[in-house]
């Protein structure tokens, strides 16, 4: 696909979803003329191997693990907590790698995931109503009338942010981490615990007498790593991604430069819409969230546009049904995008379709029906003989009380215990973990 510069504009006449309210036109555009002329942050030569690691999921010969936080902080970025969500990837990744008998591709929705669609354009509080929070791109979380007041300004905290995030992971993989060895002792740790399934444990020795293999093989796995990971986000907030958007002389084709893999949410995905033109726009991997109302002809013509040329790689569909929909929904919306010939991805996100408010007023989500949404995600697949590609979850490394049950036992009860979301709940360090064990057995059955 041949993409000029002036495509990219075409989105600029088209009405724009979720777009802020932002108060002063002259500022975006002040802040527009200043992010273009900042250097990219990923560079199309990856976003080309991405497209290329994402050709194989399609094909059935490689899973996609995608997974950070709903919404990033300006804080997040520190050393720890970049470590941290890079040490709970990597651990899935090995544990669905040994499951599934396939190399895991790991995309995180990390440094540039600063801005959010809302189902409500305001929030009342004790009288009180202001604008919802959007994502640290946009304006604050905080419940006051300065911090949810949306600044332009903040999308070059954003830039700043990303780029802070994205040294922390070049320097943490440069240095090796995490390394297998280190990856697998995490994962014995892990097993150890005493309400952990045998079935894991059996799983976590199967990876044990690969590394003892490994080793009588003379290979150390300390000095083994998976040497690629990749970035990915929302590209909601229009103004930012053009203005990161650059032609690439090499390809002749735009790129967003703001993150490898960049995706439409399930709000902004109308087909007349601003964030669709703009995806067509631009030659990175793009995805395409699909929510239980989606027609089967909704996703062919998403298809037929976002990827007119039929290249595998270049398009990742993320189903997020919820768990009592998706054996029934997914179906139709698969024949008809395989009968058309056009190599997409299938990604599973069980975490959108299964959110609910506890008793005690936290946003949640259950581990039960984020396991059991990959179940019939699978199930579907299997049916249909296509391939379950991937997931796509809303996880930290942290030991937070967010989503519900797992091995890690949190209660309804335990919710506000650190509850530290921006956004939406995610699953702690040991519940994403109980869930890669999970979808490994299911490759199994
Ligand atoms: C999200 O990924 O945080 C999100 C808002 O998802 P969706 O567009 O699927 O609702
Ligand atoms: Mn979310």
């Amino acid at each position: 696909m041949t993409t000029t510069m002036s495509d990219h504009h075409t989105w600029r006449s088209l009405p724009a979803a979720q777009q802020p309210d932002w108060p002063d036109p002259t500022a975006v555009e002040e802040v527009v003329a200043e992010l273009s002329g900042y250097p990219p942050l990923v560079s199309p030569r990856e976003c080309d191997r991405l497209r290329d690691r994402l050709a194989a999921v399609a094909s059935g010969n490689a899973f996609l693990l995608q997974g950070g936080d709903c919404a990033e902080t300006f804080t997040a970025s520190s050393a720890e907590a970049v470590r941290g969500k890079l040490r709970t990837l990597a651990q899935m990744a090995v544990v669905l790698a040994r499951g599934s008998g396939l190399p895991v591709v790991t995309v995180g929705r990390i440094a540039g995931q600063y801005g959010k669609p809302r189902s409500r354009p305001t929030e009342t509080q004790d009288g009180l109503t202001l604008p919802a929070y959007r994502g640290e791109a946009v304006n604050g979380a905080a419940f006051t009338p300065a911090d949810r007041a949306p600044d332009p300004r903040r999308m070059l905290r954003a830039y700043h942010a990303s780029a802070a995030t994205l040294d922390q992971l070049w320097r943490l993989i440069s240095q090796g981490y995490p390394n297998l060895g280190q990856v697998h002792g995490w994962t014995r740790e892990f097993v150890a615990r005493p309400e952990i399934a045998d079935r894991h444990r059996r799983l976590a020795g199967e990876i044990e007498s690969a590394l003892t293999f490994l080793r009588a093989y003379g290979a150390n796995p300390d000095e083994l790593r998976s040497a690629e990971f990749y970035t990915s986000h929302e590209a909601l907030l229009l103004h930012y991604e053009a203005a990161l958007t650059r032609f690439d002389p090499r390809t002749r084709a735009a790129y967003a430069t703001s993150g490898h893999l960049l995706w439409i949410g399930e709000r902004t995905r109308q087909l007349d819409g601003a964030h669709v033109a703009f995806a067509e726009s631009i030659r990175n991997p793009v995805a395409v969230k699909l929510g239980p109302a989606t027609t089967p002809d909704d996703a062919l013509t998403l298809v037929e546009r976002l990827n007119p040329d039929a290249e595998p790689g270049r398009l990742t569909l993320i189903t997020r049904m919820g768990a009592d929909r998706i054996r029934d929904v997914l179906p139709p919306l698969v024949e008809k995008v395989t009968a058309s010939g056009v190599p997409v991805a299938w990604v599973c996100d069980p975490m959108h379709g299964n959110t609910f408010t506890a008793p005690s007023g936290h946003k949640t989500r259950r581990f039960r029906d984020v396991a059991d949404e990959v179940t019939g995600f699978f199930a579907v697949h299997h049916m249909l003989g296509t391939h379950p590609g991937g997931l796509h979850l809303e996880v930290t490394g942290e030991d937070v009380t967010e989503c519900v049950g797992g091995c890690a036992a949190v209660s309804m009860a335990d919710l506000g215990k650190r509850y530290e979301t921006a956004c939406d709940p995610r699953l702690n360090h040991n519940q994403a973990l109980d869930l890669a064990f999970e979808v490994a057995g299911l490759f199994r059955e």
